[in-house]
């Protein structure tokens, strides 16, 4: 019988990256895991160290190029180094770069982001998503005076310990060592798409539960059933719970609004970040005057014993306020969503034109500008379809991997997010490289040496 010959990813990969591959093991003995957020940027065998980002591509110290669906965490929304965004940062550098004061800069952000997301009446600066829920969270339970919150199997929310639970089965399990019982006791976790599995659970804490937090669309791709995001929505009014929609990822980017806007479901509150900024540090919560009334605020004095204190050195700070300004006045008028979320459909539609060609059992999933190919007949629903482990999660990392080495970077557990900058001769790059890969699926491998071993 025929044997194929097999083509060894990781050998190829490892010709491509000499340079990175150096660096990784000199970042080893500094940084744990190389890097700040190895989570999110390591893979196997070693990650890639990238030096310069040009709109929508992305270049490594070993000068190959990159079409790039990560997009800085999905913060470069307008790409990398946009212009609009680099010119006001450049003037801003010059007049202060962290003032310290109240300013006039942070109050138009305010504005300007209020006037896009229009549901809401306050917002509240600070630097990071994690930061962003943190607050939300804790500003639910100052307003309900419960102390439970819920939060979504694999949803994330960023690193504090609130959120830090149900992130891979078993989902019951603290999501780091280091965390207190009693505050992963009091992190409920609850089924995606499932609204009965939901309503059994909130009723058994619904007097203790502060707050319902939620990706909207989540990274790993499984998106909302139709009339779930609804049906929170009523669930939790019901029981005075608060909703946060958490749209670090979606806002700004889905819409004007968010996927707030875009699924037409409101929170009570939402937390921002990524996208706000214009990919400088920003996070914000935002939300109607009723609960955003309890954020620390010393013009009200005799409501300070019920407030929810929300702080940072850097919260409002010159330039990320600057960048922001710049890129949501940018955003505004609703044309550069037109085409960023027009390549979004190019790309998912040329994805499932390759599936149907190579006959592939894939399907393609996402919206706007967020999508994912999976190896599976039919979208996910239940967040055990795309978990780590499974025959389609396996290939999954093959065919991202195959991909990176045909110059298309993205993270691989999350979507490919596109910015408003990628242009047409990336869409045919990518989706060139798209239809090479299923093509070759079934003759790559991955051979990993002791030296780099498999993990992601
Ligand atoms: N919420 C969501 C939905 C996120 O995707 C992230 C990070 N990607 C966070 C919160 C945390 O944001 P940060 O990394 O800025 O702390």
């Amino acid at each position: 019988m025929e044997t194929k010959t097999k083509i060894d990813l990781v050998a190829l990969y490892k010709g491509k990256t000499k340079r990175s591959w150096q660096l990784f093991q000199e970042s080893l003995k500094y940084l744990p895991g190389g890097d700040s957020h190895p989570n999110s940027r390591f893979f196997s065998p070693y990650p890639i160290f990238a030096n310069r980002g040009v709109e929508g591509r992305l270049y490594d110290v070993d000068g190959n190029e990159y079409v790039d669906y990560w997009i800085g965490h999905g913060a470069l929304f307008m790409g990398h180094c946009n212009p609009i965004v680099v010119e006001a940062v450049k003037k801003q550098l010059d007049t202060g770069i962290q003032l310290g004061t109240y300013s006039e800069t942070e109050v138009e952000l305010a504005k300007q982001a209020l006037k896009m997301i229009k549901v809401f009446d306050k917002i509240r600066f600070c630097s990071t998503g994690t930061e962003a829920t943190l607050s939300a969270c804790r500003l639910a339970r100052a307003y309900t005076g419960r102390k439970k919150i819920g939060k979504f199997e694999r949803h994330y929310h960023g690193w504090h310990d609130a959120v830090l639970k149900g992130l891979s089965p078993p989902y019951e399990k603290a999501g780091s060592s280091g965390l207190v019982e009693d505050v992963v006791g009091n992190t409920i976790v609850l089924p995606w798409n499932d609204l009965d599995g939901c309503r059994k659970i909130i009723d058994e804490h619904k007097d203790e539960l502060a707050a319902v937090i939620l990706e909207p669309s989540p990274a790993v791709a499984v998106s909302p059933a139709e009339g779930f995001l609804q049906g929170l929505r009523e669930l939790t009014t019901e029981r005075n719970i608060v909703l946060i929609f958490d749209e670090v990822v979606t806002g700004f980017r889905y819409a004007p609004g968010g996927a707030q806007e875009y699924f037409g479901v409101t929170g009570d509150l939402a937390t921002y970040a990524k996208v706000l900024g214009g990919g400088l540090p920003v996070g914000a919560v935002a939300g109607k005057d009723e609960i955003m009334g309890l954020m620390n605020d010393p013009t009200k004095p005799d409501q300070k014993d019920k407030s929810s204190f929300h702080a940072g050195t850097y919260s409002g700070n010159p330039i990320s306020m600057t960048a922001g300004l710049a890129a949501l006045r940018a955003l505004e008028d609703g044309n550069l969503y037109r085409k960023a979320n027009s390549y979004g459909q190019r790309l998912r539609d040329g994805m499932q034109e390759i599936i149907n060609e190579t006959g592939v059992e894939a399907c393609v999933v996402g919206e706007c500008s967020a999508s994912s190919m999976l190896f599976m007949k039919n979208p996910p629903r239940k967040m055990s379809d795309v978990g780590a482990g499974t025959e389609a999660h396996k290939k999954l990392l093959l065919f991202r991997f195959a991909l990176v080495t045909k110059g298309i970077y993205s993270r691989f557990s999350s979507r490919f997010y596109n910015s408003t900058a990628h242009s047409d001769a990336d869409l045919s790059k990518t989706l060139g490289a798209i239809r090479e890969t299923l093509r070759s699926l079934d003759s790559y491998e991955m051979r990993f040496d002791q030296a780099i071993p498999p993990a992601h």
